[in-house]
């Protein structure tokens, strides 16, 4: 049975959630980016896909999601793991995870965010009213045409150009540092970040606080949820501020890739209207609330998610995506459409395996050179997605303000998705040469064949074959080719739900003899399926070399533990071996720390009482832990110190190869780029870890 820990971990990719906080960029098999948790120019920091692991090579910090939750938001293990619970739709609660008392506790510290972030809304909200600084602030809300109602509405604000003004002021409240860190509202002096709003730490380095204000130079939008508690806030810079929009750090509260700006105003209009609209910018949903369409929410961030659309399915089945009309925006409702769709009924989406461990890299590559998972969606899912058309090069406030009558005649008529791929797939295409018709029929005839009904797919075959001025019939062959191909059980193969894939793959009547031509595609698509069958069995075999390997390592983490609960003195031996960073179990690694915190605290714990220090979802493996003690035979004395010492070295050992192999990985990545400095980096890094594997050698030979 797989532990909760298991659970979250298989739902969570530790990519994705680290991506929420640090600018990862793709590097060979990692991604690496600027280290959170220590100050960096050049990124030292490396997530790990294929082992869910990350690690800084640069402050030597590192481990799985939880550790990473942990350090980011300053969470004790419980939390972290409740908040990972909660976004992975684990359920905790059957676990008995929290005491009643923990339960009030963690409800506490999020109402006592909440009481935070209302003060800092008001402080933000008056500044902009009364401070004489706001003057550009003003100048620029009335140029965007919100009036002083939406102000008032909105609660919008203003953050002053000073070091620690709000900080100041909260701090005087009554709130700790810590609670102005945790809740994004301040930094820590020492660690400037990378999320934005760097670069002036220096300067306020004469102020006289340890933190300093989030929000600098900023209209503040103040984020709320639902039911319209503020959860954290969004700021967009005056002047020539970087970055443009800054918005609230990930906290216990706020969720980036989740929220939708002004859906507690939004939602009554939305089941009124039965439509959602989805618009890009904090200003384009205040201004089309303005203006009566209040059906409108904005999608913090860049792309819609499919955590959206969940919170927006319960309102309305009709959502209309109003997004930036521009090229780069075109994109950007493509990836808005597959969220949309995904979101909607999750049952039938045919996710791709991970071929190359990264499971959402790979499955939007897959996607976006497969049309074929959002296509099927469509015919399924009960939802009607729509785009608004809108005059290209234009915000939707600025249509709003300029031209109401045209945004209300698209609101009420957006155009299907069909449709829209017509013009958006061939927007950047000459349909008069011979070349641009090609390809405009290679590009949409996937979107043609995902249309079920047959009258509707002839009226857009008909449609196309106009576009292009090419002969009908010639489409029609075209598609069935498309059909046919769609149906090859090679790509059916690459989907982990072929099931649900097959059952709606194609509706009889669509077969017709194989030609010559035909069976040429077979034969070329035979090659293919031998070498990605060849290629997956390489994949398996060296994921079971790895897993065997982390298993071992997991069974020794659980015998030390184990040693550890029946012997709680032998923690002075093994505590300066290895660490709580060195083991690769969530579930050991806690263990371990708690286990190290009892003993520091003098209070030896029987073997009733320790169980009364460790979250629920740790029971199991203190049970699995003590039987893997009690099923060897016993030891006593200098024995068990020794095995002790020698599990704690083989489990450090195992630690370093990993690292070993970790730097040996990014060299070849580095060598390949010509990145000396990073090869000169990290060939110090691994004469270190070969030091320190030769010193722990001669000590295993010297102990025996
Ligand atoms: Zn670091």
């Amino acid at each position: 049975m797989a532990s909760i820990i298991d659970m979250i971990k298989a739902k969570i990719d530790v990519v994705e959630e680290v991506g929420l906080v640090v600018a990862l960029q793709k590097s060979g098999r990692s991604f690496k980016g600027l280290c959170p948790f220590h100050n960096e120019r050049t990124p030292s920091f490396h997530v790990f896909a294929e082992s869910q692991t990350w690690h800084c090579f640069g402050c030597n910090e590192g481990g799985d999601v939880f550790t990473f939750v942990e350090k980011q938001q300053g969470l004790e293990f419980r939390d972290a793991l409740a908040y990972l619970a909660e976004k992975a739709g684990v359920s905790i609660e059957d676990n008995g995870t929290r005491s009643p008392e923990e339960e009030r506790e963690a409800s506490a510290i999020k109402e006592r965010l909440r009481k935070l972030n209302e003060d800092a809304l008001l402080w933000f909200h008056q500044m902009l009213l009364r401070s004489k600084d706001a003057d550009e602030a003003r100048a620029y809300i009335q140029s965007r045409g919100i009036s002083s109602d939406s102000v008032i509405v909105f609660g919008l604000g203003y953050a002053p150009n000073q070091g620690n003004a709000l900080s100041g002021f909260l701090l005087g409240r009554g709130y700790s540092e810590h609670e102005l860190v945790n809740g994004g509202l301040a930094r820590t002096r020492e660690s400037t970040g990378n999320t934005g709003g760097v670069g002036s730490v220096e300067r306020l380095g004469e102020a006289s606080s340890g933190v300093y204000d989030y929000f600098r130079q900023r209209i503040i939008f103040p984020i709320r949820d639902a039911r319209g508690r503020v959860i954290g806030f969004g700021g967009r810079a005056l002047g020539d501020g970087q970055p443009k929009y800054l918005n609230s750090p990930q906290t216990v509260l706020f969720e980036k890739n989740r929220v939708l700006y002004a859906l507690d105003l939004a939602k009554d209009a939305i089941k009124l209207a039965k439509q959602v609209i989805i618009v890009e910018g904090y200003v384009d949903a205040i201004i089309a609330h303005q203006y009566g369409t209040r059906q409108t929410v904005a999608c913090i961030g860049s792309a819609i998610t499919e955590k959206h659309i969940q919170q927006l399915k319960k309102l309305t089945k009709q959502v209309t995506l109003a997004l930036d009309p521009d090229a780069a925006g075109a994109t950007a409702t493509e990836q808005g459409i597959q969220e949309a769709l995904k979101g909607f009924d999750r049952s039938i989406v045919p996710v791709p395996l991970a071929a190359d461990g990264h499971r959402t890299g790979t499955r939007k590559e897959a996607k976006r050179n497969e049309p074929r998972g959002m296509i099927r969606l469509e015919e399924q899912v009960d939802a009607e997605i729509n785009v608004l058309q809108l005059p290209p090069g234009q915000d939707p406030d600025e249509v709003i303000r300029q031209d109401f009558s045209l945004w209300s005649y698209s609101v009420a008529h957006p155009i299907a998705l069909v449709d829209y791929y017509f013009v958006a797939k061939t927007a950047s295409l000459d349909l008069r040469q011979p070349g641009g018709k090609t390809e405009a029929a290679r590009r949409l005839l996937p979107v043609i064949a995902m249309i079920s009904d047959r009258v509707k797919r002839d009226a857009y075959i008909r449609k196309l074959a106009a576009m292009i001025t090419v002969d009908e019939r010639s489409l029609h062959d075209e598609l069935h080719r498309v059909l046919r191909r769609q149906a090859n059980p090679a790509v059916t193969a690459m989907f982990s739900d072929p099931g649900g894939l097959r059952s709606i793959q194609r509706a009889p009547g669509q077969q017709r003899p194989l030609t010559k031509e035909d069976r040429q595609d077979d034969e070329i698509e035979l090659a293919e399926q031998a070498k990605e069958k060849s290629r997956r069995e390489d994949q398996e075999q060296r994921n079971y070399v790895l897993d065997r390997n982390w298993q071992n390592r997991l069974q020794w983490e659980d015998y030390l533990i184990g040693l550890l609960l029946q012997n709680p003195g032998l923690s002075q031996y093994v505590c300066g071996i290895i660490n709580d960073g060195d083991f690769a179990g969530t579930d050991t690694r806690e263990l371990y720390r708690i286990l190290n915190s009892v003993y520091q605290r003098g209070s030896s714990p029987l073997h009733q009482s320790f169980e009364q220090y460790v979250p629920s979802a740790l029971l199991a493996t203190i049970a699995r832990a003590r039987e893997s003690v009690e099923s060897k035979s016993p030891l006593s004395g200098t024995g068990l110190i020794k095995d002790a010492r020698q599990c704690a070295t083989r489990l450090k050992r195992m630690q370093l190869l990993q690292s070993n192999t970790e730097l040996r990985y990014l060299m070849s990545e580095a060598k390949e780029a010509g990145d000396a400095e990073s090869m000169r980096q990290y060939q110090e890094q691994l004469l270190a870890i070969h030091r320190q594997l030769r010193t722990i050698d001669s000590a295993m030979h010297l102990h025996g």
